[in-house]
């Protein structure tokens, strides 16, 4: 099988979103042409629960899917569509907004709030379609373990084990890989999608021909058809993120996705004139 190598590493910057959550976000607008179909990734660790628990109140979506993992800690969230409850630790919301969703999202004081959130594109055809909540126990996540390494499938599959959800609108493979000191492992990933690596903790290789790469990059990698992987010194924690991408036009206003400034605008409008929910 072909190894992919790193195509780029970004480590993104500190921001503060909601009503002052104190995040990382990885990558975002700028990056959006190279990690289509995925928009943005906003990670979160921290030991102070001043830095989250303003948490993100009351806000709308529309024209994208988020999914929330988390591996330690705890999100109360409710919506427009009456739908409530908590993401707990090795847990995921997968939240396709759809034609439109308002919801929150408040994280709770804890030892320690460790874990992302990924937006991922809807494409044209979807972008308008019913929304929907898959709420992803710990205990309905498979784990694959040989000893030296630990692999939670969130999406997609690993080693012919399938995880709980697929992706529905955009084929996803979602990987909580756990490697200890100078493990190797191959990922193998259809050629035709977009490969990244989030490292959440320790170090690791992802290339044969780079250096080690640090904890909180986010890997991109090239074509190929694997994603070879051996961990540094210290072991590796990493989610192993894949997709097929849209190739379609992006506007994008904050919350909302579309593929035109006129979906845009129309967006906005509903939501002056309180149309927004369908
Ligand atoms: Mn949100």
């Amino acid at each position: 099988m072909t190894e992919r190598r790193i195509r780029k590493i970004v480590g993104g910057s500190v921001a503060y979103d909601g009503a002052g959550v104190k995040l990382v976000r990885v990558f975002g607008h700028e990056e959006v042409k190279d990690f289509d179909p995925f928009l943005l990734l906003d990670a979160f660790d921290s030991e102070d629960p001043d830095e989250y628990t303003k948490g993100f109140p009351w806000h709308p979506h529309r024209g994208i899917e988020t999914v929330t993992y988390l591996i330690h800690g705890q999100i109360a969230h409710g919506d427009s569509l009456g739908n409530t409850g908590n993401i707990l630790d090795g847990g995921c919301q997968w939240m396709t907004a759809g034609s439109g969703i308002i919801h929150q999202e408040m994280p709770q004081a804890v030892d320690r709030l460790l874990g992302a959130q990924l937006w991922i594109n809807l494409p044209r055809s979807s972008k308008m379609t019913e929304p929907a909540y898959r709420d992803i126990t710990s205990d309905t996540v498979p784990v694959v373990q040989d000893g030296q390494s630990t692999v939670r499938v969130i999406s997609g599959s690993y080693r012919g084990t399938a995880g709980p959800v697929a992706g529905d609108y955009v084929r996803t493979d979602y990987l909580d890989v756990s490697l200890l000191p100078g493990v190797r492992r191959e990922f193998p990933c259809d050629p035709q999608l977009t490969v990244f690596c989030y490292l959440v903790e320790g170090s690791a290789h992802f290339d044969r021909h780079a250096g080690a790469v640090p904890a909180r990059r986010a890997v991109l990698m090239g074509s190929g058809e694997c994603v070879s992987v051996e961990a540094a010194e210290e072991g590796v924690r990493f989610l192993l993120i894949a997709g097929k991408p849209l190739h379609e036009p992006i506007a994008w206003g904050g919350p909302i996705v579309m593929n035109t400034r006129e979906e845009l605008h129309q967006a906005f409008k509903e939501l002056d004139e309180g149309s927004f929910i369908r």
